[in-house]
């Protein structure tokens, strides 16, 4: 039930850019949309309007059956999880993925063991106890996607998540994202740069130019019919 309707979808920024016009596409549940395109063509306002951090110039968004142009982004079943992970440097990574929680007024023991649980699916039930500046790139991506993943979203955006890491580092997480995806059974949508998480991780590709969408297609025939 976490599919989603794009319909008409305009983003005029106040002095006049249009950032994004015309963003009309279905994504179906559980599906791994992959979002490409030049620096300035509107992928991540794309992604904001989907969380409900920027406002929705004109088109309606529907998250399943429901208009969601006017929701609150706590209130969206949706978790965002960015390139510089944005975690809290004064907190713990315990702290840092119970926060979302707390704000929901979940129970303490619920949190507990949501974190517990998310941990240990990223392998980072060791590192509960640290700050963040005490891990590395890898570690720290981990406890920005497990942030997310406590709150068991319906639709997970993330905008270029291994863009910080090396290589090695986001080989590795590429496949952990693809196995995580098939695990947590929810709808990616997912920004990148780089050519090989397009073409390995998504279901259907979607490149952007200038804030329209140029093509919408399988990685297989994007591939073959650039
Ligand atoms: P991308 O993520 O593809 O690099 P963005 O969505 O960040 O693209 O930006 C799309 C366009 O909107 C760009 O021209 C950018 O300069 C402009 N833009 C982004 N954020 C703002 C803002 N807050 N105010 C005005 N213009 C913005
Ligand atoms: P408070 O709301 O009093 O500030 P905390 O946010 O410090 O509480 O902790 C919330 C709950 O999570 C507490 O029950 C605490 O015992 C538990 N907790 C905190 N850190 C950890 C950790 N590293 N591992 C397991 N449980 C933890």
């Amino acid at each position: 039930m976490a599919s989603l309707s794009l319909r008409g979808i305009y983003k005029r920024y106040p002095g006049g850019v249009v950032a994004v016009s015309d963003f009309t596409m279905n994504i179906k549940d559980k599906e791994f949309i992959i979002l490409v395109g030049p620096s300035g063509c509107g992928k991540s306002t794309t992604l904001r309007m989907i969380a409900g951090l920027e406002e929705i110039s004109e088109g309606e968004l529907f998250i399943g059956d429901r208009l969601v142009n006017d929701v609150a982004p706590k209130d969206r079943d949706i978790a965002m999880v960015f390139q510089n992970y944005a975690l809290y440097p004064h907190m713990t990574v315990f702290e840092n993925m119970a926060f979302g929680l707390k704000l929901r007024k979940v129970p303490k023991d619920e949190i507990k063991k949501l974190v517990e649980e998310a941990a240990k699916i990223l392998d980072i039930a060791h590192l509960l106890d640290r700050k963040p500046k005490a891990l590395s790139g890898g570690q720290r991506q981990r406890v920005a996607l497990g942030r997310a993943i406590v709150r068991d979203p319906q639709v997970f955006l993330l905008d270029e998540p291994l863009s910080n890491l090396d290589a090695k580092l986001r080989a590795q997480m590429r496949t952990e994202l693809s196995k995580l995806h098939k695990k947590l059974g929810t709808t990616f949508i997912y920004v990148t740069h780089d050519q090989i998480e397009a073409m390995t991780m998504g279901d259907r590709i979607v490149v952007m130019k200038d804030g329209y969408i140029q093509q919408i297609d399988s990685p297989i025939n994007l591939y073959e019919n650039p």
